[in-house]
């Protein structure tokens, strides 16, 4: 399609249109998925550029993510052919820090002020701490980070703070924040949250600068308005309220941010902040097939409170959404890339594939397949799985106890968790290395033989421990070794603790990935074989091309789109996730829908979706995963299932539900395996041979639907460890074997 800035107009609908030249006034575009949104306000920019309403530095334009910034500002100045780098096109953040460096002086920063990142700020708080002897064994100092950053998002001051009893450690939290804000400002530094705070109290407070701004921005543009939080809201309401002239775009459907303080009722509310809205609906969809439309679509139509909308399409019809359950993650992450080659031999570029995950820590099984079929691939918004933290510390460990002169490995751990070894003595240590030359390790056996200090103990612990470690590696498989170090180290308790006070998605998700990673051991035949493969793993890693798979969490992959969309691991309990219907109930199961939602709206052409049925980490419990409830909530005339696994019935989960006659809404974990069973049982009487089940006896001869013949070697309780002819040796529920068939 060629745009240039004559026709411009003949590229939108008739709706679209009339979004883009009601120029003045509010404007609120409420439309679902793919119909334009961020293409309006696109062209309304554009338009507002021709019709010479405003210069580019008078019109502000808040996107989502800088990447989105950057992107409407080629697109319009591709179309006008003149550079706009002046332009406040960004995010919140960016903006005001652009507006901060014009006034810092106003509240109370310096010239040259510097931005703190989340790293920077944590170090600060366990400073704090430390000073003030706060303890932060039972509440860690990330808890007082998060809890700071969240009175933020909400615009709550210290000041404005008024400790409540029901609420932990209030006044210590109080305490914090003050000494962190005076902290702040006496480093002349700010951190994200104070980026937009500083803007608010700068324009409450002189009313010539908020003048000034509210003169300069003849226009404001906000995108995914369903996200924003309180804070950034009155940040809009304060820049609004000169020309009164503001154009946002949401959809109600797509808020899953509320984790991070958005707030949808800005969107509902909206004709309360701003004065006579008008209010523009978009219903054709230009993205996907009518396939795609009409699934996402009948799928959110289950959430409560919603503006309800309906999108139609002219897009062809299209293929159905194609639905296939296995029973392991491997040959899910084989299927997948199996079906990925296919699309590139069909000539579809990689930039038009991409995987969408609900847990980070799954792009793992994923990412060793398309690495070693040579592959490709980038992690959008997040690391890869071999360079996030978590497992790059317990590959340290296992490095070091595999070889002590590792300096590196010693380096990154000695004090992860915190043992109270410094850099000061961390320092010592080199110095010994270096002037005995040995390794890091020895000098700090040396180090506590010839002193006597207080972590003198916690060096000799640490110590004792990598040389027991090597011999538990000497008598037991590197899963044992490693379960046993995640205990010894306590680095399992330490991220146990983080999750439970912080329940941000990275703390959440270093569990499932510390869970992922005793998964990845098992491909390998011992610890020296897993290393080496590591080693490979990162090397491809720093060699990559343009020209790429993508692979994101859903909530990264808002606001995009490709032809091919993978959707892994759309189980009960993963998606919708288990922790957020606990924590949330059925808002949170809501929140789960609409990131289904967002999830499949991203797909042009084609959507896959996979699970598994056992579970992912199958040591830790002997559940089974049942598909998500949301493969149900699709219209069965609309996909196709293929389930080479148990569960191949694919309505599975709304009879089991009906067996209890309960909302699928409303159950929770604990009544969902006692569903389970129930109808595991049921399963059982009207499949299985109750006499075979009491007869079974190690030695026997036994049939596995999935794995073949094998014969029993040990039974315990309702399991058998089957030795089976195809190679194999796995532990399987007696009820699942047919005896001596
Ligand atoms: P999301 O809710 O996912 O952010 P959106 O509403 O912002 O979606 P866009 O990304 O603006 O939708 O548009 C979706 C796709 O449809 C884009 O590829 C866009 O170029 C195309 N599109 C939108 N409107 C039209 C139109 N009038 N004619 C042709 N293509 C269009
Ligand atoms: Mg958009």
């Amino acid at each position: 399609m060629s745009e240039n800035s004559n026709n411009y107009l003949n590229f939108l609908n008739k709706q679209q249109r009339k979004a883009v030249e009601n120029t003045f006034g509010a404007t609120l575009i409420l439309a679902g998925a793919g119909s334009g949104k961020t293409r309006v306000l696109t062209f309304k920019l554009l338009h507002l550029l021709v019709k010479k309403l405003a210069s580019p530095n008078q019109i502000l334009a808040v996107t989502f993510t800088n990447k989105a910034a950057a992107e409407m500002k080629s697109r319009v100045s591709n179309m006008l052919n003149f550079p706009i780098d002046k332009m406040w096109i960004g995010t919140f953040h960016s903006l005001s820090l652009k507006i901060l460096k014009s006034h810092y002086e106003k509240v109370g920063l310096k010239k040259n002020f510097i931005i703190i990142d989340a790293d920077d700020q944590l170090k600060l708080i366990k400073k704090i701490c430390e000073i003030e002897k706060i303890d932060t064994k039972e509440v860690s100092a990330k808890y007082y980070q998060i809890a700071i950053d969240r009175l933020k998002n909400k615009g709550i001051s210290y000041k404005e703070l008024k400790p409540n009893k029901y609420r932990q450690n209030d006044e210590e939290l109080i305490k914090i924040y003050k000494i962190y804000q005076e902290e702040l400002l006496r480093i002349n530094c700010a951190d994200f949250g104070d980026l937009i705070l500083f803007c608010i109290k700068l324009f409450k407070k002189d009313e010539e600068i908020l003048k000034k701004y509210q003169k300069l921005f003849k226009f404001i543009l906000v995108d995914e308005y369903q996200d924003i939080n309180l804070i950034q809201q009155r940040w809009l309401e304060y820049l609004y309220g000169g020309n009164k002239n503001i154009c946002c775009v949401g959809d109600d459907d797509q808020s899953i941010y509320s984790w991070r303080g958005a707030d949808v009722s800005n969107l509902l509310n909206f004709d309360k902040n701003f004065s006579k809205p008008l209010i523009i609906r978009l219903e054709q969809n230009y993205r996907s097939t009518k396939n795609i439309l009409e699934s996402a679509s009948t799928l959110i139509e289950k959430n409560k409170g919603r503006y309800g909308k309906r999108l139609w399409s002219e897009n062809k019809e299209g293929e159905k959404i194609i639905i296939n359950g296995f029973w392991e993650t491997k040959e899910e992450a084989t299927f997948v890339t199996d079906k990925i080659e296919n699309l590139i031999s069909n000539k579809t570029p990689l930039s038009e594939i991409a995987i969408l995950f609900r847990v980070a820590a799954h792009t793992r099984s994923f990412e060793e397949r398309l690495i070693s079929i040579g592959l490709s691939y980038k992690i959008i918004g997040g690391f890869r799985f071999y360079e996030r933290k978590e497992i790059k510390d317990m590959i340290a460990y296992l490095r070091l106890v595999n070889n002590q002169s590792d300096d590196l490995a010693f380096e990154r751990i000695i004090n992860v968790p915190k043992r109270g070894i410094g850099k000061t003595t961390l320092n010592k240590f080199n110095l010994i290395a270096r002037k005995k030359n040995i390794s890091l390790f020895d000098a700090a056996r040396e180090f506590i033989s010839i002193t006597n200090t207080k972590t003198n103990n916690e060096i000799f612990n640490f110590v004792q421990n990598i040389l027991n470690w090597k011999k538990i590696k000497e008598k037991f498989d590197h899963i044992e070794l490693s379960k046993v170090i995640l205990e010894d180290s306590k680095y399992l308790q330490y991220l146990e603790k983080e999750e439970k006070n912080l329940k941000t998605p990275e703390s959440l998700s270093r569990i499932d990935n510390i869970n992922e990673f005793l998964e990845s051991l098992k491909d390998f035949e011992n610890l020296d074989g897993f290393l080496e493969h590591v080693g490979l793993v990162m090397e491809n890693i720093t060699n990559t091309s343009n020209e790429t798979i993508s692979l994101m969490t859903m909530h990264g992959s808002k606001g995009l789109e490709f032809d091919y969309i993978f959707l892994a691991g759309w189980e009960e309990g993963v998606f919708p996730s288990q922790k957020s219907i606990e924590e949330s109930g059925n808002k949170g199961l809501e929140e789960e829908r609409r990131l289904a939602y967002v999830a499949l709206t991203r797909a042009k052409q084609k959507v896959f979706i996979t699970y598994v049925n056992q579970n992912r980490y199958s040591y830790a419990s002997h559940d089974y995963n049942m598909p998500s409830r949301f493969i149900n909530e699709l219209p069965k005339e609309l996909i196709e299932l293929n389930d080479s696994s148990y569960l191949a019935d694919n309505n599975f989960l709304d009879e089991f539900i009906k067996l209890e006659n309960i909302s699928d809404d409303l159950i929770t974990p604990g009544r969902k395996r006692l569903l389970k069973k129930q109808k595991e049982e049921i399963d059982w009487d009207i499949n299985q041979d109750i006499d075979a089940y009491s007869n079974l006896n190690e030695g026997d001869r036994v049939f596995h639907q999935k794995f073949g013949y094998g014969r029993i070697l040990y039974i315990e309780g309702d399991k058998a460890e089957v030795d089976f002819e195809k190679g194999s040796i796995k532990k399987i529920f007696i009820k699942f074997l047919k005896v001596n068939p």
